[in-house]
């Protein structure tokens, strides 16, 4: 996809369309979405639970619990295309309290709460 036809998008139904839609260097499709799915997970908050950190429900495995902060500080919507995220990765660490993560699941420290700088 040339720079000139990359638009910003706002919502995850648009992201969608646009990743459906982007091509690889000799003109195919650039992702194999056949057997795509969205997964909606249901997040409960926990107060007992530790900062950036999830329990699955052994009952459900669509749910998990996670601190309030943890819920406030991740991305609604995730994109994961392929079997490997860490290949997205996008390690920051947090200018307040110094703990390492990655940006792409998270739209503030998810120990902290402060926002993340540019
Ligand atoms: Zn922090």
């Amino acid at each position: 996809m040339s720079r000139d036809k990359l638009k910003l998008v706002t919502s995850p139904n648009d992201r969608f369309e646009q990743i459906k839609n982007e091509k690889n260097y000799v003109g195919q499709p650039a992702y194999d979405l056949i057997g795509a799915t969205v997964e909606q997970l249901q997040i409960k908050p926990d107060e007992s639970m530790r900062p950036a950190a999830f329990r699955a429900d052994p009952s459900n495995p669509m749910h998990f619990w996670a601190h309030p902060l943890t819920i406030e500080a991740m991305k609604k919507d995730i994109f994961l295309l392929g079997e490997n995220p860490e290949n997205h990765a996008q390690n920051y660490e947090c200018v307040q309290c110094h703990e390492q993560l990655d940006r792409q699941f998270w739209v503030k420290c998810p120990y902290c709460g402060t926002r993340f700088k540019l």
